[in-house]
């Protein structure tokens, strides 16, 4: 049987708030769901958690839940008409003192006060994801901001702004996301994402606020300032994964940068053994069709090729008109792309030394598993880092993390070619857990006899960073030591 290996990530929403629809979506194989805060109440999200915990529960298919804070994004005010045309060529003008509601087609409110300091004539503004371009021409009392219109469209209340080329200032956590980790940590998400980071030490910050909170969730640095890719390597050493995070980020670094930075960022990511997700209209044409367009097609499969751990499904699945559909998409993309040689083909790190014994076993049994002939790969793990290692490594092999800690069984959840299975083996000898993991294997039907299995695992049971030992049992073969 093959087992999809990239993990699909789904943004929940109204759409998959209708009956039936998220059961469709565990049928079809999500992996990890995106809790989105740009949207919703606490409550909606609370509500949503609950049902992927139950639902898991029900289909013994551990989902991961990603909570995604919405961070600074620089938002124009409200329009008296909800909605305005701006016509090219035209001025238009953003004014901190103008009322919230208050917008028509010559200004906008807008809430973040430092604008009108950040930017000069000249400075180029990106509002609804490039859709709406401005240039400044002047400023005037540090207050308002006129400009003129490049490219002009509908433009309505509450759309996004970014500067091309990067550099507004705001901290990477407002007063709205500490609200919101609160919720989080109530829901114990198993990863949290932060959006807009700067530095590094904008994780570090978020991380210390959660922990505060008692939330020990994985942090994921949503890579989509401009800024952020000048000292990359900080930011995803300061991360338990990163997104690119292609929707603002395309917007600050031009679009036609954006495949680069893709590449760039998966290859990095994985050399400094960090989880990559790639996202945003990646299925976009399926929020209102039933099929992908054959460029969202390519899209996939090149994300795929590239590297990345997990693909993102946003709109298409939290609003979209076919949720369902564009997972089962993404699904049939990636077992007919990771069947490609240069998919599972790895350079194996032979230049690298290794300074934890658990990471050599890891590299070990990647090794053995792609030059012999290995069904898989059971790894007894508390923390999960003997996975993560694993899947650094380009393979075919599926990698089964056997854990009895919740918090590790969600973190696999992203890892690509890694499906989590709760396990517990405590005061259990030796063999018996051999046996007792082949047995977990065949219930899920994903051993035969006469299929060569790799168990890695430590002596001493419930001792994190303890994997020392690696054996291949055949099964069917008796009796397993
Ligand atoms: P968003 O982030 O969907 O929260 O905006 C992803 C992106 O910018 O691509
Ligand atoms: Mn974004």
């Amino acid at each position: 049987m093959q087992l999809k290996r990239t993990k699909i990530l789904a943004t929940l929403g109204p759409a998959t708030d209708k009956p039936g629809v998220l059961e469709g979506l565990f049928d079809a194989g999500i992996d990890v769901v995106r809790l989105n805060f740009s949207h919703g109440s606490a409550q909606d999200h609370i509500n949503r958690a609950e049902r992927v915990r139950e639902l898991s529960k029900k289909t013994g298919r551990r989902v991961g839940i990603l909570a995604d804070l919405q961070g600074p994004k620089i938002r124009i005010e409200r329009f008296k008409d909800s909605k305005i045309w701006l016509e090219e060529g035209q001025d238009f003008a953003l004014d901190i003192n103008l009322g919230k509601t208050d917008g028509d087609n010559t200004q906008v409110g807008i809430s973040y006060e430092p604008l009108a300091r950040e930017v000069r004539p000249g400075t180029r503004l990106l509002l609804d994801d490039g859709r709406v371009v401005l240039d400044v021409v002047k400023v005037e009392n540090n207050t308002r901001v006129f400009t003129k219109v490049v490219v002009g469209g509908d433009l309505s209340n509450n759309k996004g702004i970014n500067l091309l080329g990067g550099g507004l200032s705001a901290a990477a956590l407002t007063e709205k996301d500490k609200e919101d980790i609160k919720t989080i940590a109530i829901i114990s998400a198993d990863y949290v994402a932060i959006s807009f980071p700067r530095t590094g030490a904008d994780m570090e910050e978020a991380r210390a606020l959660l922990e505060a909170e008692g939330c020990y969730a994985g942090l994921v640095a949503k890579v989509e300032r401009a800024e952020a890719m000048d000292v990359i390597d900080e930011i995803i050493l300061a991360s338990d994964a990163i997104m690119v995070a292609r929707g603002d980020l395309g917007v600050e670094i031009g679009d036609a940068n954006l495949p680069a930075a893709q590449k760039l960022l998966i290859k990095r990511s994985r050399e400094l053994n960090r989880v990559v997700i790639t996202a945003t209209q990646m299925m976009e044409s399926m929020i209102e069709n039933p099929i992908p367009t054959r460029a969202e097609v390519f899209d996939v499969a090149n994300a795929i090729v590239d590297g990345t751990d997990a693909i993102m499904l946003s709109a298409e699945t939290a609003s979209g008109k076919h949720p369902i559909k564009a997972v089962e998409a993404m699904v049939r993309i990636c077992l007919e792309t990771e069947k490609q040689p240069s998919v599972v083909t790895s350079q194996h790190r032979m230049a690298d030394s290794f300074s934890r014994v658990d990471e050599g076993i890891a590299m070990s049994a990647m090794y053995l598993a792609n030059h012999t002939k290995i069904s898989g790969i059971a790894s007894l793990t508390e923390t999960g880092s003997t996975t993560l290692w694993m899947s650094r490594i380009s393979s075919g092999i599926p990698i089964f993390a056997f854990s009895s800690h919740e918090k590790t069984l969600g973190r696999v959840t992203l890892y690509r070619g890694v499906f989590p299975i709760p396990f517990t083996h405590e005061k259990m000898a030796n063999a018996d857990v051999n046996h007792y993991i082949i047995d977990k294997l065949k219930t899920r039907g994903v051993v035969n006899v006469g299929d060569s299995f790799i168990i890695t695992k430590g002596d001493a049971t419930g001792h994190i960073g303890g994997t020392n030992s690696l054996k291949v049992i055949t099964v069917g073969e008796d009796p397993i030591r």
